[in-house]
């Protein structure tokens, strides 16, 4: 792992302090110094998702949601304000790896060719302002996907630059942690699809509750090993044929069952 990855937030800044060569004398100017470089990095700073020791980046199939199949990098944010009981990413409800927005656009050249982005977490609008620079440095045509919990409203920047919001509200069966939410910000986006990870029938009131745009719902299995997913499939196909709504499937599920980073 390179060793800049390795840095933690308060060494870099103690670096930045260092490298500025200021003297303040007094407790009070140098409580204001600390803050001002801190902040500055908190500006500049991505937290990534941290696997094997490195930051999550993989190039490979967007396995769920409407563009299910297609070619995509990822990138994994750390970082959630949430905590739901199945979550089969917990290695990035927090920790990570810190990197500049240079430094992730370098991560994510280690494949060329690539034209759909799909940002993944954790929640990644908690890093929106981050973001916001990351996607600055990209090409236009870079098409990107945000998947979210809809709990935290993306901002101006990321609405105009977003070419699909893979929103993904926790049913109260997840034990999030928060009553579920959708903002109504994503309930006013045309390019906003809702993906709800259902256990059967009995998930299916909740859902409606919503009312959301039914040609926008989408259901998929609870399952984050293939033989769950392909147990439970058949029974939330059904679910779907009778609400009238989507099916999403999970490609990476059925492709390469529980392999991280897939
Ligand atoms: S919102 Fe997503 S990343 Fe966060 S705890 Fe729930 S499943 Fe995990």
């Amino acid at each position: 792992m390179p060793a800049r990855y390795a840095r933690s937030r308060e060494t870099k800044a103690k670096r930045n302090f260092r490298e500025q060569g200021e003297l303040i004398e007094t407790s009070r100017e140098l409580t204001l110094a600390w803050e001002f470089v801190i902040m500055s990095n908190r500006i500049f700073d991505m937290r990534l998702a941290q696997l094997n020791e490195k930051p999550e980046v993989f190039y490979s199939l967007q396995g769920e949601g409407t563009s299910a199949g297609s070619p995509a990098m990822f990138l994994r944010l750390a970082g959630c304000n949430l905590h739901c009981m199945w979550c089969d990413t917990k290695h990035a409800q927090k920790g990570g790896i810190e990197c500049t927005p240079q430094e992730v656009v370098k991560l994510l050249s280690y494949q060329q060719g690539w034209d759909r982005l799909v940002v993944t977490g954790g929640e990644p609008l908690l890093q929106g302002k981050e973001l916001e620079a990351l996607f600055s440095l990209l090409p236009e045509e870079v098409k990107i996907e945000i998947e979210t919990n809809g709990t935290v409203a993306p901002t101006p920047v990321l609405i105009e630059r977003v070419t699909m919001w893979n929103v993904s509200p926790k049913l109260a069966y997840a034990e999030s942690g928060r009553k579920m939410l959708i903002l109504d910000v994503f309930r006013s986006l045309s390019n906003a699809w809702y993906k709800f990870v259902v256990r059967g029938e009995e998930d299916w009131a909740e859902v409606g509750a919503l009312q959301l745009p039914k040609e926008r719902i989408m259901l998929m299995p609870c399952a984050a090993d293939r033989e769950r997913y392909r147990a439970l499939l058949p029974e939330v196909a059904q679910m779907c044929v009778r609400h009238g709504v989507r099916l999403s499937m999970r490609l990476h599920v059925e492709l390469w069952d529980t392999e991280p980073g897939r």
